[in-house]
């Protein structure tokens, strides 16, 4: 397939705001794809080049690719930037500056893009800008302004992961149903273009069974929340197991052989964060293994830490030094995968007498504290106990449930003493945009524009501007933590209240508030009053808390 034909479907898919029309042109497009391409085509689709959890990057800054613009047009860098202060975009500068016949196949294209990501060590700037221009100067105008973007990380296309899900299921299954098939799929594999090739090349019993494969991360499964205890009767019944439920990070752990890696609820890889537990699970008596636990920092004695602590393990330098600093130790409370066995679909109970066999209390490693309980009385004596020695809360957990991967299922309850009080529980909210300070923030972000998760139309969709709860220090990090874009990002709703400056919707902030009320202001039609922001959360933009959840709150 030629990479130009994909150029028409990205302009296509950009001039269009309907789910379901991006939706079809997509089918249309992939069931044209070969076999062999589609999991090429699947990748870049999304303007990607592999999968989110394999942190493949091109590394390649503004600057770098404004450079290779230049080059491939054999013109002074001068120039280009000032078209690009002139247009706006650099994807649409560099449309200026090319003039070949579309020649570039889709396979040449993805193997330059990995070829630029390769490069690493001493002059790979230099590098990486000679091989985008050299892959610019092969390329028509609208081939070049959609390269540029890639390289960019910035396609801003409407579609994400489940508009191309959505779309397999209608180009290789001719109906929509399937979509649920491939969703579950994703879930325990979340690699797209795998799916696809399995999709099309063994057919859609293949991708219902698909399984876990040791190395790829496994969507994390949630917890639902109850109105009281009693309410366990009718979800779970009784007998249950209580666990305590840590204020750390959630990891989950894979073990092939020597090898371990582990992977953060983003599904980042944070193997490098913490040697002291990779060197644990390295121990483990198990040839194959997936675990999942909480990380929490410990003190001499072995008593947990409140989440801040844990939190200064997050960094990419002198983490030897703070291997020592912090202390940490995994609570352990679920396996996946077990010697060459899959246990997804096992249920908890079997799961949980298998993990009590491999983890054996250890100075990094031990199962979370719990309990077995046959009535509401004992779920409620065990919570007391956990929050007066300063746990979170309990997560109630059925015997004879799955693992629901990336789900917020009823398998996992979780209880704080926030909702004894009757109180509702914070909003996770995506951050979207961001308004300048005035007065002493003057030049920082003063606000941020926050958005809930519209998961039926995958998107975006503004809920509240947030200004209050933020410290000096905290409004310092803002910038490098917020990824600026000239132009809204895709998948965003934004009405009434538009930011100074459109973010990437990447990061989510917890937030508390008092009311929800009406609201013309934002576009999910109420807003909330008088947000506080928290604290940072660890999640990916789509488990932030859902427009569903919110209209369930009035
Ligand atoms: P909250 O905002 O209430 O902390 P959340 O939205 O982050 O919750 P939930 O799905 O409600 O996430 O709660 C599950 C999270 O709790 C897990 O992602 C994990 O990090 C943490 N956790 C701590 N202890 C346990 C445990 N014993 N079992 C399961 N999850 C646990």
């Amino acid at each position: 397939m030629k990479f130009v034909e994909l150029a028409r479907v990205y302009e296509k898919l950009e001039a269009t705001s309907s789910y379901n029309s991006m939706r079809d042109i997509l089918a249309k497009f992939l069931k044209a794809a070969g076999k062999d391409e589609l999991r090429v085509v699947c990748y870049l689709t999304l303007g990607r080049i592999a999968p989110h959890f394999a942190d493949v990057n091109l590394g390649m800054a503004e600057k770098m690719v404004l450079r290779g613009i230049a080059d491939a047009g054999n013109v002074q860098d001068s120039s280009v930037l000032a078209d690009y202060k002139r247009i706006g975009d650099l994807g649409e500068a560099a449309e200026r500056y090319a003039s070949a016949k579309p020649q570039l196949s889709v396979k040449e294209v993805f193997d330059g893009l990995h070829s630029i990501a390769e490069i690493g060590g001493s002059g790979s700037q230099e590098k990486k800008v000679k091989l985008l221009s050299s892959l610019l100067q092969r390329s028509s105008s609208i081939e070049a302004r959609y390269l540029v973007r890639i390289a960019l990380g910035d396609l801003r296309l409407g579609a994400g992961d489940k508009t191309v899900l959505d779309a397999l299921a209608i180009a290789y299954t001719g109906s929509k149903e399937a979509r649920s098939v491939l969703e579950h799929a994703f879930m325990i594999c979340p690699d797209i273009g795998k799916i696809a090739e399995l999709l099309v090349k063994k057919g859609l019993k293949a991708v219902e069974n698909v399984n876990i494969e040791v190395g790829i991360p496994i969507q994390m499964m949630l917890c639902q929340r109850v109105e009281s205890l009693d309410e366990l009767k009718k979800r779970t019944g009784f007998p249950v197991t209580v666990e305590q439920k840590y204020d750390g990070e959630r990891i989950q752990a894979h073990r092939l052989g020597r090898k371990v890696v582990l992977y953060s609820r983003r599904l980042e890889n944070i193997t490098s964060q913490f040697p002291d537990i990779v060197s644990a699970v390295e121990k483990l008596p198990v040839k194959t293994a997936v675990i999942e636990g909480e990380v929490v920092a410990v003190d001499a004695k072995g008593n947990v830490l409140p989440f801040q602590v844990v939190m200064q393990r997050r960094r990419k330098y002198d983490v030897a030094e703070y291997v020592r600093r912090v202390p940490v130790s995994l609570r352990v409370f679920d396996v996946l995968f077990l010697n060459g066995r899959d246990l997804i679909r096992t249920e908890y109970e079997k799961r949980y007498a298998l993990l009590r066999k491999i983890i054996k209390k250890g100075k990094s490693v031990e199962l979370a504290e719990s309990t077995l309980c046959n009535d509401v009385k004992c779920a409620e004596d065990f919570f007391q106990d956990i929050v007066q020695e300063g746990g979170e809360g309990i997560v109630i957990k059925s015997l004879s449930g799955e693992y629901q991967a990336g789900v917020r299922g009823w398998n996992w309850i979780k209880w704080k003493p926030e909702y004894v009080a009757g109180l509702r529980d914070t909003f996770d909210l995506v951050v979207i945009g961001a308004f300048y300070g005035r007065g002493r923030r003057a030049g920082k972000y003063g606000a941020l524009l926050c958005a809930a998760y519209d998961d039926k139309a995958d998107q975006f969709v503004s809920f509240c501007k947030l200004g209050t709860g933020f410290t000096d220090e905290l409004l310092d990090e803002l910038p490098e933590k917020l990824r600026k874009v000239d132009h809204k990002p895709a998948r965003v709703e934004a009405k009434g209240i538009l930011p100074d400056v459109w973010i990437q919707p990447e990061l989510v902030v917890e937030v508390g508030g008092a009311e929800i009320t009406k609201s013309p202001t934002h576009a999910l039609g109420f807003a909330l009053r008088f947000p506080r922001f928290l604290r940072f959360r660890e999640k990916k933009p789509e488990q932030a808390t859902s427009v569903r959840e919110i209209k369930k709150m009035l």
